[in-house]
């Protein structure tokens, strides 16, 4: 067996909005006990940052060093620069301003950087987002990719966003996917050596337990 360090002690779940990554990456962690590290709320944060401090997420520069200098803790809370921001970071606003911050390259060399440093911290985890497999963790032990039906995905995040209709978030899904997908730097795509599981017609309770076979056949448990 492979010596495992905190890179390949890492469970990988990438996959667009709505795939049913959160609450798949939640749960496969609480079962092993290993920490879990939700990649997009530190995303969401910049953003967060950015607009109260009144700069245009567009503004790369400015976006990067806030980014850099930024205090970040992410767990069940999402708290940046000491304020506590975990219901804003999920507001339809940042929503909207992330996917500008997240295609901007110093603001992710400084997410990488410190998502690595996590993984050193806690020998590994459950570790969630767009790009994880693919680029942050590429020798992770076991990297599934998530997806569903267009319609499913809206269906659920609808059910998240109760002040957004369901076509509002259809339209914001739809262009995010576009966004991270063809962005230049580290776009959303299925690792190599990732497994694909399509979660539309699966429960949550299934893909649970399909994670956790393959973190079993990793070694990893
Ligand atoms: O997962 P969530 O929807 O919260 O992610 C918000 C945004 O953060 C995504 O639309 C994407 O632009 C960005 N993101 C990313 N790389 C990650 C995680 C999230 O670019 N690893």
């Amino acid at each position: 067996m492979p010596v495992l360090t905190p890179d390949n002690r890492v469970v990988a779940i990438d996959g667009p909005a709505g795939s049913g990554k959160s609450t798949v990456a939640r749960a496969v962690a609480a079962r092993l006990g290993t920490a879990y590290l939700d990649t997009g709320a530190m995303y969401r944060a910049v953003a967060f940052v950015a607009m109260r401090s009144g700069v245009d997420p567009e503004d790369a520069e400015l976006v990067g060093r806030l980014a850099a200098g930024m205090t970040l803790e992410v767990s069940d809370r999402v708290v940046v620069n000491g304020v506590d921001a975990t219901i804003e970071v999920r507001s339809p606003e940042v929503t909207r301003a992330v996917s500008v911050v997240a295609a901007n390259p110093r603001v992710r060399e400084e997410l990488v950087r410190r998502q690595r440093e996590w993984a050193v911290e806690h020998s590994g985890g459950v570790v969630e987002g767009r790009d994880i497999g693919s680029v942050v963790f590429p020798g992770a032990a076991v990297k599934v990719y998530l997806t569903a039906s267009d319609e499913e995905r809206a269906v659920r995040r609808s059910q998240e966003m109760l002040e957004m209709h369901y076509d509002e978030v259809a339209a914001d899904i739809a262009r995010r996917d576009h966004a991270d997908s063809t962005r230049a730097h580290a776009p959303l795509t299925v690792a190599e050596d990732a497994v694909l599981v399509d979660t539309t017609s699966r429960s949550i309770d299934q893909v649970v337990q399909l994670v956790l076979e393959l973190v079993a056949e990793a070694g990893l448990a």
